[in-house]
């Protein structure tokens, strides 16, 4: 390809400084170096968490260095390689992650945890294993946001952070893989291990909440709760397996109570999908005691949760879980397989499509609850 070795210049969504709008510009994505693969983003989700580090970094979230590339649940198609790399060739169908998985430490070789740390803190700061982004722009290092940035029509990620998927796989609709929709289904059959006729509370009905709901559901639980203060995802959530839906607001006693009330003594997991320390507290409470587990999904990095000591004592589980749990390169390909094959639904989380040049208005979409999901196509735009 002409591109090869080449710096490719190309547009992308520049965030120069925290709490301001995107700016689409023009910028340029060195070749991969070592173990590193160039692709070329053909889709990306835009996620609760890429708005958390636009808005909240330095609130609820710890401080990032800007100008960033925000975006991190992308499916694209690899333009090139860098020495050393023997998994991955030109034309391949990828997904490119924010947990690497590189198939040989300890934890990669455990089946107790997904949690590899392979380029885990420059990737965290913002760079790739060398200390240094590909991307700039106006002779600016731009840093990469988790070491992904898919809001770029191109971007480079290191090769232990990347699923190569089937070649028959539509890239608009499995770039959800790379993140919300694997996290929630996820927190429901890896981190709850929810069992056949369970009882199951669902706060937050987001895509990370709703992806929680079809895990309940395909794990057969009995009854699967949703809870969320904006009614409107309340039909979307039924479609997706929910038996019933309330609204905190409509009650005057706390959330957790109503959820105790209605099954006799609470549910078997509660799974919070929000990323807000008062309703992890309320997702715990509405577990029943003895074996009740709460799995924590939402996203927060400065905040602390209280919970009540003797709750946890009566036997009560609480955990968290990052990326649903999966081993991110191993397990995407077999979520991609399992859409495919129907047993996971994808196209029902997207609720909107646009071009790159429109990535605000999918952030406003998705604060304001009008969005499960807004797919951005990055070669449209
Ligand atoms: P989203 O904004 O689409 O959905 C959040 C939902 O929570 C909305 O429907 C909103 O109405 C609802 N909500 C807000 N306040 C509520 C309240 N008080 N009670 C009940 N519901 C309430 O977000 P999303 O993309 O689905 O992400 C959800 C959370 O998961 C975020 O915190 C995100 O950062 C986090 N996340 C975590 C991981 C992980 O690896 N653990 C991965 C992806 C996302
Ligand atoms: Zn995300
Ligand atoms: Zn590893």
């Amino acid at each position: 390809m002409a591109t090869v070795g080449k710096v490719i210049t190309c547009k992308a969504a520049v965030a120069w400084e925290p709490g301001k709008p995107l700016c689409i510009e023009e910028v340029e994505v060195a070749p991969p170096k070592a173990h590193e693969v160039r692709i070329k983003v053909v889709a990306t989700g835009v996620c609760h968490t890429d708005w958390e580090y636009l808005f909240e970094t330095g609130k609820g979230m710890k401080f990032r260095p800007f100008p960033l590339v925000l975006g991190h649940e992308a499916a694209g198609i690899v333009e090139s390689t860098g020495p050393e790399v023997t998994r991955f060739s030109p034309g391949d169908k990828v997904i490119p992650l924010f947990l690497p998985y590189c198939g040989e430490c300890e934890r990669c070789l455990s089946p107790k945890t997904n949690h590899c740390k392979k380029n885990w803190t420059n990737m965290q700061a913002g760079v790739l294993a060398d200390g240094t982004s590909r991307i700039s722009c106006k002779g600016q290092q731009v840093y990469q946001f988790l070491g992904v940035s898919s809001f770029s029509q191109y971007t480079v990620v290191p090769d232990t952070s990347v699923a190569k998927i089937r070649s028959d796989a539509p890239l608009d609709k499995v770039c959800l893989l790379g993140c919300g929709v694997s996290t929630g289904y996820g927190a429901a059959i890896n981190a709850g291990k929810v069992e056949k006729d369970s009882s199951c509370a669902v706060f937050g009905l987001g895509a990370v909440g709703l992806a929680a709901v079809m895990g309940c559901k395909v794990a057969m639980a009995r009854r699967i709760i949703g809870v969320d203060i904006n009614p409107n995802k309340f039909e979307k959530a039924r479609q997706f397996g929910a038996t019933d839906c309330i609204n905190p607001r409509d009650y005057s006693k706390p959330i957790q109570e109503v959820v105790v009330e209605k099954t006799g003594g609470g549910v078997d997991y509660g799974l919070e999908c929000v990323g807000s320390p008062a309703i992890m507290n309320a997702a715990f409470e509405s577990t029943r005691d003895a074996w009740g587990t709460c799995v924590i999904a939402g996203w927060t990095e400065t905040e602390v949760m209280s919970i009540s000591v003797e709750k946890l004592l009566m036997g009560r589980t609480l955990k968290g879980t990052y990326f649903g749990g999966w081993k991110s390169v191993k397990d995407v390909p077999k979520l991609v397989d399992d859409y495919m094959n129907r047993k996971l639904k994808l196209d029902e989380f997207i609720t909107e499509k646009l071009p790159l040049v429109q990535i605000n208005k999918a952030f406003g979409l998705l604060k304001s609850g009008k969005s499960i999901r807004t797919v951005i196509s990055l070669q449209d735009s």
